[in-house]
Formats: structure tokens, sequence, C-alpha cells
């Protein structure tokens, strides 16, 4: 499959009253057509703000210090905000916001606001090709055209994602990027709209980044992980191998703390200790406060990314021996 983006040590920082907070700090990936990458890890590790910085909306007071981030070969990091606009978002990557569902304008129906969509990315487009694709657009994210004449308020929870979805999709991105899309959805709409994110991807061959602290959430959709923690990726690989046979311990606690519905459940398990304040992280491995394994030399030293034989990258000095070579 070809590849679409390019990431190279992407760092991502925002100046503070309490320092400067390094919410993505050197991470470097790519992403092929039709390729559906996961993206997880705890609260604040910086998954959302990767996301912004790929669309060059990252909010003040963070801006992109370092690295490239290559879109068909063009360094997006280099452009324009009005290039940005006119080139990028919408019509190469567009984002499913982190609760854009209930970010709905209430006073406008949901045809109106998608319409809206057209009207500033593609203002050559006539009112009646608009009011055509806002229906096509419905009905393949699985609703009925009518839906286009109902206000949010009358829509469920799943309705109004599948209408952010449609949005998403209004100008035919390649990629799709969904920071957690069924965060607030029961059980049964969240595996609806899991699927419909798989029918677009094999249907259109779209190219998802799912962003979300649910590796369930991910094990159902993607075919790469990247475990983010501390504003670094820590573990970058096939789903299958990360999931089966985790390369760090972070990874490994994380898919220890996935609650189980079988089997006796004797307490919880979450992993002890918080992340590093951001703005002072610890001089070694980021994760050695908290790591059950962490040697010596882990509080002193920062792991570099190992490439292991079977592929994958692991920030970890137990990977060291193992390693074909080290990066970044
Ligand atoms: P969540 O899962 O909670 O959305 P995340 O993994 O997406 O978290 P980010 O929201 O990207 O993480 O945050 C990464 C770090 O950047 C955190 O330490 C956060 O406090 C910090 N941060 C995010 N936005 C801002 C901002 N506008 N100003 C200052 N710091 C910020
Ligand atoms: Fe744990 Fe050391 Fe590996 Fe960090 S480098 S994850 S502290 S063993």
């Amino acid at each position: 499959m070809a590849e679409l983006l390019r990431v190279e040590n992407l760092k991502t920082y925002y100046n503070t009253l309490r320092g400067i907070v390094r919410a993505v700090d050197g991470v470097s990936f790519t992403l092929r057509k039709g390729e559906v990458l996961g993206i997880a890890g705890e609260s604040g590790s910086g998954k959302s703000t990767l996301a912004w910085s790929l669309l060059g909306l990252v909010p003040p007071p963070g801006y992109v210090k370092e690295g490239h981030i290559y879109l068909d070969g063009m360094d997006i990091t280099r452009m324009s905000e009005a290039e940005l606009r006119k080139k990028v978002r919408w019509k190469k990557i567009s984002m499913v916001f982190q609760g854009a569902m209930n970010a709905l304008t209430p006073v406008y129906t949901v045809g109106r606001q998608i319409e809206e969509v057209f009207k500033i990315h593609a203002p050559h487009m006539g009112k009646q090709e608009v009011w055509n694709r806002i229906y096509e657009l419905l009905e393949s994210v699985g609703l009925h055209r009518s839906i286009a004449h109902r206000y949010p308020h009358e829509l469920s929870g799943g309705q109004k994602q599948r209408v952010v979805i449609a949005m998403a999709l209004a100008l035919e991105p390649d990629i799709v990027i969904a920071d957690e899309p069924t965060t607030a959805l029961d059980v049964v709409v969240q595996a609806q709209i899991l699927n419909l994110l798989k029918r677009l991807q094999r249907e259109k061959g779209l190219s998802i980044i799912l962003i979300t602290h649910d590796l369930g959430v991910i094990a159902e959709l993607a075919e790469t992980v990247m475990i983010m923690y501390a504003g670094k990726m820590v573990e970058y690989g096939p789903a299958d191998l990360v999931f089966t046979r985790p390369k760090h311990p972070y990874t490994e606690a994380l898919l220890k703390a996935i609650p189980r519905l079988r089997g006796p459940v004797d307490k919880l398990i979450y992993i002890p200790g918080q992340p590093p304040d951001l703005t002072r992280p610890p001089p070694g491995c980021k994760f050695a406060p908290r790591c059950p394994l962490a040697m010596d030399e882990c509080h002193e030293k920062e792991p570099p990314l190992f490439k292991l034989v079977d592929g994958r990258l692991s920030a970890c000095w137990l990977n060291r021996n193992e390693a074909l070579e080290a990066g970044g």
C-alpha cells in the first residue's frame, strides 16, 4: 500500500506559566493508504496534540517546535494557514473531534450544518449538487436522508456521531482522524460506530487514525498500534503482535488494566502512580518511576526506540539484546 503520511521527529510544545509542556516529543511514523492506525495511551500522553499537529490546528500556547509532516510529499509544517485551509483540512485530512457530536449547533438542521462545510470549502458547488451530496453522505453512514431536515436534539447519540462522521467525509479526504469516537456511547452503539468505520475503510480505502485510551476499541479496528507515554511513542507495530506479545512494560500494564467480562474478578487492575509532569519529565525512561521492571540505568538514561527483529519498535532497555538497531 502506498505511503500517504510521513511524520518525522515531531515535537509539539505548549509554553505555559509553569514552563514548557513537551506534549509530543519526537514522534515519527508513517501511514499507508487504507491503513488503520490506533494510538493509545493514558490521558495527557499527547494523543490529541499529535492529531491537532497533523491538521495544523494546535491551539495556543501550543506550537510545532520541530519536525516534519509530509502529506503526499508536501511538508505541511511549512505551510501557511491559508494553504492548510485550501489544500489540507477536510480535503486531505479531516477529523472527528473528541465530543464533536455534542458540539453540533442546536439551532440548525443537520443538513444546514453539513451544507456549511461545502459553502466554506467547496464554494464552486451548486446548491442542488451540494444537497444531493448531503443525502448521499448521510446514506453512506447508515442514516436515512430525511435526517438532513432534523435538528441535533431530535437524534440519538449514535445518530449524531454518524452525522459528525458524515461531515468529516464531506470532501472525500484520504485520512480521517477519529479522536475518542465512541467514548460517550453505550456498548451496542459503540460496536455499530466501529463497524461503520470498518466499512468506510474497506469501501472507500480510507486511512484512519483512531485515537483512544481504550485498547479494546483499537483491537476491533486497527492493524497498526502506537502506544504513547508522556509525549513519546514507546511501542509501535502490528496490532496482533503488540496485543499478544507486548514488548514494553507500559503496553503490558495497559493491557492488564482492560476490565474482563468473564472469569473471576478479584479487583480492578490499574497502573499505580501518575504520568510525569511534562514540564519536568524525569531524565531517564519516562515510565521508570512506575515501571515494575525498572533498573538503575532506566532512571538515568533514556532508552532509544529499538527496532526489533519482528519489525516492531520499542523504547525499553530490556529490548536492547534483541534489537536490530536503535533509532530516534
Ligand atoms: P486525553 O486522552 O485526556 O485527551 P491526550 O493523550 O490526548 O489526553 P493531550 O490532550 O494531547 O493528551 O495533552 C498532552 C499534554 O499537553 C498534557 O500534559 C496536557 O496537560 C497538555 N496540554 C494540552 N493542551 C494544552 C494547552 N492548551 N495548554 C497547555 N497545555 C496543554
Ligand atoms: Fe521499565 Fe526500564 Fe523499560 Fe523504562 S526502560 S520501561 S523503566 S524496564
